[in-house]
């Protein structure tokens, strides 16, 4: 899969991408990440890629020729790239975007700055505006690195174990079941009995129980989607009745939910 970037920053990419999961990827030439800079594309002899707004205001805003012209240049080349604004204004960006996006050939993230971008570049010349939450980043940059690892680590391939991205939190709308890992007490607290029983069936049971709580209680928004089944139902009753004899640690990972 290809990811463009069209940024003012284009240094801001350099050692986040090298590292880890995506260095990986890029070397086993899983993903290409071609990082564009948008002040190339101006045209004027002092490059400039941003003005005053018209109506008047605070700030700068970034003029939409370099922006089209990067565009239309990347337009060049096949497979036709799917173009993004990062904008807080845009739809929420979720996991369901990320198993979408996943399936293209070629992905194109424009990364704001200052005021943002001229309107026009949102509404003629972008597929879709998406937004990492509600709140204000400083440029699309750290939102465009977001997308990149959140699309990259669904491709085949990229990740050692592949169903890990099937059953972690977002595959359904439930959250993951807690995670434990050495030593068996730490400072105290102990991992949940069940997870050392060597059971494979009641762990499966058992973290399945846990996912559905942990969802009920830190994001009812998901749960209400969910379509519990009878067995689910079972379990999340279970879980719930555990969670109300003990303390929280022992079910739901040191949560301080209930
Ligand atoms: N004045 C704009 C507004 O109120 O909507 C905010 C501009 S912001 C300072 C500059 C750029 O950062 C945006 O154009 C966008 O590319 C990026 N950005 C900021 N917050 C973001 C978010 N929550 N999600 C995605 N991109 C964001």
């Amino acid at each position: 899969m290809i990811f463009e970037i069209l940024t003012l920053f284009p240094g801001m990419f350099v050692s986040p991408l090298k590292e880890s999961i995506l260095g990986k990827a890029q070397e086993r030439g899983l993903i290409h990440v071609r990082v564009h800079n948008i002040r190339d594309y101006a045209t004027d002899k002092h490059q400039i890629t941003d003005d005053r707004p018209f109506g008047g205001g605070e700030g700068m805003v970034m003029k939409p020729e370099p922006i089209v012209s990067l565009l239309d240049a990347l337009r060049t080349e096949e497979p036709q790239p799917w173009i993004v604004l990062l904008s807080p204004q845009g739809r929420s960006f979720q996991q369901e975007c990320a198993w979408r996006w996943s399936a293209l050939p070629r992905l194109a993230l424009i990364c704001g700055r200052y005021e943002g971008v001229d309107e026009r570049v949102a509404e003629f010349f972008s597929d879709e505006q998406v937004s990492l939450g509600d709140y204000v980043l400083t440029g699309g940059e750290l939102a465009a690195m977001v997308v990149v690892d959140a699309v990259t680590r669904l491709l085949p391939g990229v990740l050692g174990n592949a169903s890990s991205a099937e059953v972690e939190s977002f595959a359904e709308p439930v959250l993951e079941f807690p995670q434990y890992t050495r030593p068996r007490e730490f400072r105290g607290h102990p991992v949940p009995e069940m997870l050392l029983s060597g059971d494979h069936e009641a762990i499966r049971r058992w973290r399945r129980g846990q996912a559905l709580l942990r969802t009920k209680l830190r994001r009812p928004d998901l749960f209400a989607r969910l379509e519990l089944t009878p067995p689910d139902l079972k379990l999340l009753h279970q879980a719930e009745e555990a969670c109300a004899r003990g303390p929280c640690s022992e079910t739901l990972g040191g949560s301080r939910d209930c």
